[in-house]
């Protein structure tokens, strides 16, 4: 089932899509209850009551968990050929330890870095000239729980949604940690809604972006280095995960950075991130 966060009507809502008729059913929640925590007020509960069918076009869309309640978690060169491209770059502060790690290499986004599809991911240029997009299925936790093993841990998993992990290259390199490089303003695209996890097929779906329809990734989540659950399992050992919180799981290779010379993203540019039995996640590039 495809679950949508959107405003309309001067508040924000969740709805189940139907994307072949282009329209969502609106949940009758209580108000307020979507405002930040978008598709997480539905964990652990049952489906609320159904209310009135509005038109795509009706109503603005938001990011699935438009304010997550900590930052987002990220998992850094989680396919073969992108820690390769990486590792290759010159910008990689972990490239030391080798192109492709032994266990998940965990960083985190701001919670305020996130938009929704169709809104802009701003460059300034006085800040960075090497903004970079990356293509990722992206986790939403159901039950939390710490130190949840590898082989519990798909019984966490809510579902899942797109995020473009968009990254300053310059920064990145130049401060060791991603934090500063990842978490710009602007830098958080998700969307453009969730699917719950019975919909997706974790061993074969394809992961795709576009820059100007130029195809620039082109991969499939099959071929992650450290699957769903070995991340779950990771991330959880010793940190308490909670209902809501978010998992952008590596991005696959064809990254600006790995071209000569590097195809940064550049005002005027449209980033399209696809991936199979989700959606399609479409951003503007503007300057400030
Ligand atoms: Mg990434």
């Amino acid at each position: 089932m495809k679950i949508a966060v959107f405003d309309w009507n001067g508040s924000r809502h969740v709805g189940r899509v139907n994307e072949a008729e282009r329209n969502v059913v609106r949940f009758d929640l209580p108000d307020g209850a979507a405002e930040e925590a978008g598709v997480a007020c539905l964990i652990g509960q049952d489906l609320p009551p159904e209310a009135e069918t509005l038109s795509l076009d009706a109503v603005v869309l938001q990011a699935p968990v438009p304010r997550p309640r900590r930052n987002v978690f990220c998992v850094g060169k989680n396919y073969h050929a992108h820690a390769q491209e990486f590792a290759a770059s010159g910008f990689d502060s972990s490239a030391a330890k080798g192109a492709v790690p032994e266990v998940p290499i965990v960083f985190s986004k701001l919670p305020e870095s996130v938009i929704p599809a169709g809104a802009p991911i701003r460059i300034d240029p006085s800040v960075s000239a090497a903004v970079d997009y990356e293509a990722e299925l992206t986790v939403i936790i159901g039950k939390g729980g710490r130190n949840i093993a590898a082989k519990d841990a798909m019984s966490h998993v809510w579902g899942y949604t797109i995020v473009n992990d968009v990254t300053a290259r310059d920064l990145q390199g130049r401060h060791s940690q991603w934090l500063i490089g990842k978490s710009q303003d602007s830098f958080c695209p998700m969307g453009p809604w969730a699917v719950t996890a019975d919909d997706l097929d974790l061993a074969d779906t394809p992961v795709r972006c576009s820059v100007n329809d130029e195809l620039r990734q082109d991969s499939n989540t099959g071929l992650l280095i450290f699957d769903v659950p070995t991340i779950i399992a990771a991330i959880s050992n010793g940190i308490t995960l909670f209902p809501g919180d978010v998992i952008a799981t590596g991005t696959p290779a064809g990254v600006g950075i790995g071209f000569d010379p590097p195809k940064y993203l550049q005002p005027g540019d449209k980033v399209r991130v696809e991936i199979g039995g989700i959606g399609v996640l479409e951003n503007p590039i503007e300057g400030y």
